[in-house]
């Protein structure tokens, strides 16, 4: 990504954000930027009056709550943060400063304020420099600010209450969000649109290029920092060129006497450097080395090549239920948790700080703690949990993958060497022989799907339907999502006779369940039950065309015209490269394979479905829907 090696310039560091706004984590975290968040607890009570313009208030506010944020982290032993980021966003309109209203009543008053008129967003930065001399906090700060403009149109007052009404106003400067339902008062924006949303990214960027890469004195001077450079500028930073930048020093021949210099204005310590030119009385620094030999640091690469570390440890660390000892805000010393799941001190230790490296847990004095994600997605009971989908990963997945090589070679799955022999039918053969796999399997599909199920079942409106049927349905955790959203369907979840036997013990409780019902059977071999929706939801990417023809046939048959079928599955992009984790998975599959919106409506509507719709949800799986066709001929 073209500002990865700016932002990566903070990689190697501990950084906070001091604020609490989701907004402004997400515009940062979609820039790749890796930190924690510590909302800031400075009371934001400074006098207005005080400043001579409003963009100093907001500067000054950013400041204080990023010092007080530094100050906080630094008591005791903890490890000081590097850097410490602090915004704070303002609305001004007729010489007033708005931040965010009160009440519904303050919320009209603003909103009635910027009414039809132009008015200006300041948004102040600060990045405060950490350092920790003996216990004490050392601060550099860097501040800036952006002013975009934003002009509203003119609004009724029944607008302007259904607007306060939403609840959208209460936590926004000025009143309103201009990234969700507040974009529909806004007749224009001039300036940077991230910046009314609460974080001027794009000046942010250019200051860490003025503090992290500071043009060399006497170098060249074509490069501007106070813009972001471009993306090849770009590619040619890394640390090691810059960390002495300034040392670079001219002979009296002209020639360079270090290698950490720039070579076009920036370029890495391996290029050779001569200059070469002078140009307007500036000597232009040109390369005579090979481009490639330029040091680049490979960020993503890097990432990459990593990767199955980070997910082996996050594996290990819910296989010894790390996580769920840390639950319900427990903090625990790594003796502690070693002498909970029975292993080494040291071996825990390492464990635990991979994972508070990898933002899974916390680490302070007082020990390790859960993080808010760990928490939601990882502790094995919560409502959310990914654990089963983990371990599946762990005792199946990541097996299959250490055999990838032999998979490519013979083009086939290595089931068979992970599971000690060949299987037909991987779902009735060794898959389920044991119930220990069928359970873990089964628990696996139940938390993916549980997170997903919602997504599917809104994407288009069933209320038409009476009757649902789930093929291969598992634990029914997308058919206890239909009945709530719709009151007047029925859902039969259909499956192998070895999975419904087990699904009771993953049956919600607390909630009326009347409307579901389990049939087994094999749905390639069995009778499968009428209804007037049919759902197949991580089912097709399973088989081989053969089957695929058998269970769409089936369906196709028993499927009266105007009714309909759902599928659930990761839609790839026409190119079939994306998105990458179901190509990934595509690597470790049985005979089936992932397909193209395309590919499915070419496969629906050769078995006589219509009207194909597909919604990409952003969730684990998009859903796809269609209609059986009046008349239908099967080629
Ligand atoms: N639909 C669930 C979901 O989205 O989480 C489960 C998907 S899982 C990949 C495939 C399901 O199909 C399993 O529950 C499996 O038992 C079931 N299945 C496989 N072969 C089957 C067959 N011949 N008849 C009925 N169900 C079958």
């Amino acid at each position: 990504m073209a500002l990865c090696p700016v932002i990566g310039k903070l990689a190697s560091k501990r950084v906070v954000l001091a604020s609490a706004s989701p907004r402004r984590q997400e515009i940062l975290h979609c820039a790749g930027l890796r930190f924690e968040v510590m909302p800031s607890r400075f009371k934001e009570t400074l006098d207005k009056a005080s400043f001579s313009t409003p963009y100093e208030y907001a500067m000054e506010t950013a400041k204080q709550k990023a010092l007080e944020v530094a100050n906080r982290m630094i008591v005791k032993d903890f490890r000081p943060p590097d850097v410490v980021i602090g915004a704070d966003t303002i609305v001004t309109v007729d010489g007033l400063i708005l931040e965010k209203p009160t009440d519904k009543q303050d919320a009209y008053n603003m909103l009635s304020r910027l009414n039809g008129k132009v008015h200006s967003v300041f948004t102040g930065v600060a990045i405060v420099h950490c350092s920790n001399k003996d216990k004490q906090l050392e601060t550099e700060v860097f501040e800036f600010y952006e002013e975009t403009k934003v002009k509203f149109s003119d609004l009724s007052e029944e607008l302007l209450w259904e607007y306060i009404h939403s609840g959208e106003p209460m936590d926004k400067a000025g009143g309103y969000g201009i990234q969700a339902l507040g974009g529909m008062l806004v007749e224009y924006v001039h300036g940077d649109f991230l910046n009314v949303v609460g974080f001027p990214l794009n000046h942010f960027c250019k200051k860490l290029v003025e503090l992290y890469y500071p043009p060399p004195k006497d170098a060249i001077h074509h490069v501007k920092h106070d813009s972001i450079p471009s993306v090849e500028t770009f590619e040619v930073l890394s640390d090691e060129e810059y960390g002495s930048s300034n040392s670079t020093q001219q002979n009296a021949t002209g020639k360079l006497e270090d290698d950490n210099a720039f070579c076009s204005g920036v370029t890495g310590s391996l290029g050779k450097k001569e200059i070469s030119q002078e140009v307007m009385g500036e000597p232009l620094v040109k390369c005579s080395g090979n481009m490639e030999n330029l040091t680049k640091f490979p960020s993503t690469l890097i990432e990459l090549l990593d990767g199955f570390k980070a997910s082996k440890a996050m594996f290990v660390a819910s296989k010894l239920k790390v996580f769920d000892l840390l639950k319900d805000k427990a903090i625990l010393k790594a003796k502690d948790v070693a002498d909970r799941i029975n292993a080494s001190v040291c071996g825990t230790e390492r464990l635990l700080d991979s994972c508070t490296a990898l933002e899974l847990l916390k680490k302070t004095n007082q020990g390790y703690s859960n993080t808010e994600s760990a928490d939601k997605y990882l502790v094995s009971d919560s409502e959310h949990s990914l654990h089963g989908y983990i371990i599946h990963s762990n005792d199946h997945i990541w097996p299959l993958f250490t055999h990838l090589e032999s998979a490519v070679k013979e083009g086939t799955n290595q089931n068979h060497q992970v599971l000690g022999k060949k299987a037909q039918d991987l779902f009735q053969d060794s898959y389920y022989h044991s119930m220990e796999t069928k359970l873990r399997f089964m628990r696996a599909m139940h938390s993916i799907i549980k997170l997903t199920a919602r997504d599917v079942a809104t994407a288009f409106d069933l209320s038409r339907f009476r009757s649902a049927c789930d093929l291969g349905g598992c634990t029914g955790a997308l058919a206890h999502v239909l009945i709530q959203e719709y009151p007047n369907l029925k859902v039969n979840v259909f499956d192998l006779p070895n999975v419904i036997e087990n699904v009771s013990c993953f049956q919600p409780t607390g909630q009326d369940n009347s409307r579901i019902t389990f049939t087994s059977g094999d749905f390639f071999k069995d009778d499968i039950p009428e209804a007037d929706l049919y759902i197949l939801s991580r089912v097709l990417h399973d088989w081989p065309d053969d089957k695929i023809d058998t269970l769409l046939r089936k369906i196709s048959d028993l499927c009266k015209p105007g009714c309909a079928l759902l599928i659930a599955e990761i839609v790839l992009g026409e190119e079939k490269i994306d998105p990458p984790r179901a190509v990934l998975q595509s690597l470790s599959m049985t005979e089936g394979k992932q397909r193209s919106n395309s590919e499915y409506k070419q496969l629906l509507e050769k078995y006589g479905f219509t009207q194909v719709q597909t919604k990409i949800t952003g969730n684990f799986l998009d859903a796809i829907l269609a209609f059986k066709k009046i008349t239908c001929v099967v080629n």
